[in-house]
């Protein structure tokens, strides 16, 4: 435990529906995202999500800025051997799964953007609404 991101934390994205991939070996087909960040990525992850508001069909600017974040995915190419992770490959993903890679970042980002809670514990309730007693 550190107050520094840690970069080898992982989230794992289940793509939506069922394994795509030649025989659909995969009980899901998965991507492993980052999940941790620091404020300096979520500063460039920030940025980048603005442009591509501004610019929805303009995928120049989010998949350089999400690429990096991607570690990894059990995806299969035609012929059934590791689909290799790339940029293009990353903006060649149908729209659906390249949100649910978006929505898995967006989800560790927004963790990452929270004060922590020891893990397992419920949210600390605010020390003025307890301290208060109940008229
Ligand atoms: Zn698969």
């Amino acid at each position: 435990m550190s107050r520094l991101a840690d970069p080898s934390a992982e989230r794992e994205v289940a793509l939506p529906g069922a394994c795509q991939c030649p025989g659909s070996p995969h009980d899901a087909d998965r991507v492993w995202v980052r999940g941790d960040f620091s404020s300096r990525d979520v500063a460039a992850l920030q940025r980048a999500t603005a442009l591509a508001v501004e610019r929805p069909d303009d995928n120049a600017t989010l998949v350089p800025a999400l690429f990096p974040h991607v570690r990894r995915w059990n995806l299969l190419d035609d012929r059934g051997a590791a689909l290799e992770l790339t940029p293009d490959a990353l903006e060649s993903l149908r729209p659906a799964d390249l949100e649910a890679v978006i929505s898995g970042i967006a989800e560790a980002v927004r963790r990452a953007d929270q004060v922590p809670n020891p893990s397992g514990a419920p949210s600390a309730e605010s020390p003025l609404g307890s301290a208060s007693p109940t008229p």
